[in-house]
């Protein structure tokens, strides 16, 4: 199993449809500062379904969104299509060829499909949980992420064990009811 493409659509700074094709083995993204290498791998985590926007280095998810230029305006919404090769069947589907998709609209809807038919979230993590890139097994170290957990507050650092174990939408919930 390997990735074969990952197609950016409207994701952070790739307005316009972008499609990187990668090969069995190693791949290294090389780029000047700021040019978008890890927004592609921001995307990665995302179409395997990420929902802490602080992992995705934003406020909220809707910052995935591409939020325009001096000279192209915002889009309404973000997709992104991963391509992943299963001639040796690691993924439990029918398919030698598996496409997984996820799309955030700005009104706060969004969409996951598998090989074009519509899913839920969790029919993506389950189709990745086996195949040691799904959510438990996958292991994105992103740029400055050691260096923030050091230099956080106790406060954040909180938050990020929070968001790891998967309770900080629930305090965030909680908190948001007990205002009302
Ligand atoms: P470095 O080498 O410094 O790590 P990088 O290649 O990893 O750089 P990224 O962090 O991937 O760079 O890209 C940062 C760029 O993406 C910034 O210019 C930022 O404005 C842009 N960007 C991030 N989110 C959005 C968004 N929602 N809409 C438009 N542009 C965005
Ligand atoms: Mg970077």
């Amino acid at each position: 199993m390997h990735l074969k493409t990952l197609t950016l659509r409207g994701f952070k700074s790739f307005a316009s449809a972008t499609t990187l094709r990668f090969e069995p083995g190693v791949t290294c993204v090389v780029g000047p500062n700021g040019s978008g290498k890890s927004n592609v791998v921001d995307a990665l985590s995302w179409v395997m379904g990420e929902q802490g926007a602080k992992t995705l280095r934003g406020g909220k998810m809707e910052d995935v969104i591409f939020a325009g230029t001096a000279g192209r305006p915002p889009l309404g919404r973000a997709e992104v299509s991963l391509t992943i090769d299963n001639t040796d069947g690691a993924l439990p589907i029918d398919y030698t060829e598996v496409t997984i998709s996820r799309t955030l609209f700005r009104n706060g809807g969004s969409e996951y499909a598998i090989n074009g038919s519509s899913c839920r979230l969790l029919d993506i993590q389950d189709l990745l949980s086996d195949s040691g890139i799904g959510r438990e097994m996958h292991v994105i170290v992103g740029q400055g992420r050691l260096d923030a957990v050091l230099r956080a507050t106790p406060e954040e650092r909180r938050g990020f064990v929070e968001e790891a174990a998967g309770v900080l939408k629930h305090r965030k919930r909680k908190e948001k009811a007990l205002r009302k």
